[in-house]
C-alpha cells in the first residue's frame, strides 16, 4: 500500500537511507515480527521495530510487570506494576505508533503453542531469559523455517546471533555439544556457567544484570529484524556476538553448522517436544 502523507513524514529518515526508501518502508510496514518474552531484550526490541514502522508485533508472554523489572524493562512503566507484560508493551506500542498492530499472546511460550505461532510472523525475536525456552524456540522456528534471532544476557555481557533454518547454524548446532565450544568460554552461555538446567533458570531469574546489557542487546535484535525484512546488509548468521559492557568490548565469533543437528539438519526433525519452565 502506497505511504500517505503522514507516513513519508513520519519515516523520512528511512525513506532517506538509499536501501530502505518508500519500497522498503513499504515493506516494513507490511512486515510481521514476533517477540518471545516482553522483558529486557524484548522490551527495546518492540519499541525499535515499532518506531521503525514493522506493520505488525506479535508479543508472547504470561509475565506481569514486577516492580524489579522497571530497572531494564523498558516497555513498562510504574503505573504498569501487576499489569500483564503484553498488555503494558502494547500500550507503549500504540503511543509510539498508531501504524503498528500488535497481536498479544498473554501466555507462556511452550513447545505445543510455539510453531503454529511463529509461522504466522516474518521474524522472531528470542528475547526470554531460559535456556530451555530459547531451544523450544529454536526448534519451532527451525521446524517452520522462519527466520529468528536468539540473544542472551548476564550480568555484564550479552550475545546474539541469528539463524536462518536450513541454511545457517542455529542454536543447536551451536550449544548443543557444550564441551565442543570452548572458543565461547567468555559468553553468558559458556560450559561452565551452564551446570543445570534449573542453575541456568536460577541464574537468568535471580543473577544481577546491568539494565542497559539488555538494552544494547535487545537493540541489535532489532536491528537483525529490520535487516531480515529488508534483505539489506549481512546478517549475523553461523557467528556469535559477545559483548562484555565493563570491558567494552565485542567479539564475533564464528560457529560452525553442525550436519547433524536434531533441530536443523536436512534429514533431521524437531527433537522430541518437551515444556520448558517459565519463560519470564
Ligand atoms: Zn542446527
Amino acid at each position: 500500500m502506497p505511504l500517505t502523507q503522514q507516513q513519508r513524514d513520519r519515516y523520512a529518515r528511512n525513506i532517506r537511507l538509499e536501501p530502505i526508501g518508500r519500497a522498503g518502508q513499504e515493506k516494513l510496514l507490511a512486515s510481521s515480527v514476533l517477540i518471545v518474552g516482553v522483558g529486557g531484550l524484548g522490551s527495546p526490541a518492540a519499541l525499535y521495530l515499532a518506531a521503525a514502522g514493522v506493520g505488525t508485533i506479535g508479543l508472547l508472554d504470561g509475565d506481569r510487570v514486577d516492580l524489579s523489572n522497571l530497572q531494564r524493562q523498558i516497555a513498562h512503566g510504574t503505573a504498569d506494576v501487576g499489569e500483564r507484560k503484553v498488555v503494558s508493551a502494547r500500550e507503549a506500542i500504540v503511543a509510539i505508533n498508531s501504524d503498528v498492530t500488535v497481536r498479544t499472546y498473554d501466555r507462556w511460550a511452550t513447545a505445543d503453542c510455539l510453531p503454529e505461532i511463529v509461522a504466522g510472523y516474518d521474524f522472531v525475536i528470542d528475547a526470554v531469559d531460559n535456556f530451555a525456552t530459547k531451544l523450544l524456540i529454536n526448534d519451532a522456528c527451525c521446524a517452520r523455517q522462519v527466520p529468528f534471532c536468539h540473544a542472551g544476557i548476564l550480568e555484564f555481557e550479552g550475545q546474539l546471533m541469528t539463524v536462518r533454518p536450513g541454511q545457517t547454524a542455529c542454536c543447536r548446532c551451536v550449544f548443543g555439544g557444550w564441551q565442543r565450544h570452548a572458543q565461547l568460554a567468555d559468553g553468558p552461555f559458556a560450559p561452565e556457567r551452564q551446570p543445570s538446567a534449573t542453575a541456568r533458570v536460577a541464574a537468568a531469574t535471580q543473577a544481577g544484570v546491568l539494565g542497559v546489557v539488555p538494552g544494547v542487546i535487545g537493540t541489535l535484535q532489532a536491528t537483525e529484524a529490520i535487516k531480515a525484512i529488508l534483505g539489506i546488509g549481512e546478517l549475523l548468521t553461523d557467528s556469535l556476538l559477545t559483548y562484555d559492557a565493563l570491558s567494552m568490548r565485542f567479539r564475533k565469533v564464528r560457529v560452525p553448522r553442525n550436519p547433524h543437528c536434531p533441530a536443523c539438519a536436512d534429514h533431521g526433525g524437531v527433537p522430541a517436544r518437551r515444556d520448558a519452565p517459565a519463560n519470564k
